[in-house]
Formats: structure tokens, sequence, C-alpha cells
């Protein structure tokens, strides 16, 4: 281990790291902001486990995120490839209530409504914020999105599907 890296440190530079990758499907948000990162631990003092929720089953971005992790990681901190050891944990998929306070408030930026999780909860147009919204169609650019129309103001806007 190199000096002046202590265990807390380098978890730390660790989720650092994951704020900066990005789900293929869903380029407007980190990992980190997805909620994808179910873990982050040193199982020996040499080596790191990440375990990652997979978003959307069969998303073939899975593998693209695994090798960007592995590689982003090691050279923040300067450890061997091999030293990085990512895992998706299947039996805990991922859904869209974990996607972040911070994560929700950049898809409203980039124009793209958050998946409405909640019971009752609506999805609301992220230029006027009205909920007078209906859903045009089932797909969206990537799979995870599907398409609305705004009646307040008459934008078409993309959303992120409810997935839980
Ligand atoms: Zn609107």
């Amino acid at each position: 281990m190199p000096a002046g890296s202590g265990p807390n440190l380098v978890r730390e530079r660790i989720w650092e790291v994951l704020d900066h990758i990005v789900d293929p499907e869903i380029r407007q948000l980190s990992i980190r902001q997805l909620g994808m990162v179910q873990s982050v631990s040193q199982p020996t003092q040499d080596t790191i486990e990440i375990v990652l929720r997979p978003t959307f089953s069969g998303c073939p971005a899975l593998d693209i995120i695994r090798a960007s992790v592995r590689l982003e990681v090691s050279r923040a901190l300067d450890w061997p490839l091999e030293a990085v050891n990512v895992v998706y944990a299947f039996d805990q998929p991922w859904n869209t209530e974990r996607i972040s306070d911070s994560g929700r408030a950049s898809l409203i930026r980039s124009g793209i409504s958050p998946p409405a999780d909640q019971p009752g909860e609506r999805t609301v147009c992220p230029c006027c914020h009205s909920s007078r919204v209906v859903l045009t169609s089932r797909f969206g650019a990537t799979r995870c999105r599907q398409q609305y129309l705004c009646q307040a103001c008459r934008t078409p806007f993309e959303g992120i599907k409810p997935l839980g």
C-alpha cells in the first residue's frame, strides 16, 4: 500500500471516482448518483472490491461500466488493474428509487423527468413543473426512457421509466 493512503482515504478517493463514471444509458448521471454502488471495500490491504447493482436488466452497458470502473479506480489510486474487482449483485436489483436527490436534480437540469416512484407521485414537466403531462411513447432515446408531452407548456420531453 503506498504511503499516506489509509483505508479511509482510499475509499474516499474511490467514491470520488465513482461520482464521475456514467452509465452509457443515462449519461446525465454518475453511477453514484444513480444509486448503482452497493459497497466499496478493501478485503485485503492491496485489493479493492466494488459491488454494483445492475441497472435495466440485460443492459449491454454493464460490461462497459465494469471496465471503466476498474480502469479509472486503478488509475486514481495508482494501483494495478488486477487489484480492483468489480462484481454485480444480481440478487439485489437496482430500482429507480435509488437515484439520489442530486441525481434527480441533474436530470431535471438536463430536461429529463426523474421517475415517479412513489404511489400517487406524478411525472412532472422538467420545463414548467406542471403535472399535466401525457405519455406519448414508451420508447425513448435509450431503453430506460420514454416520451411525454407537457399539455401546459407544449414541450415534448423524455422521462426515466419507473422501475421498482
Ligand atoms: Zn411544461
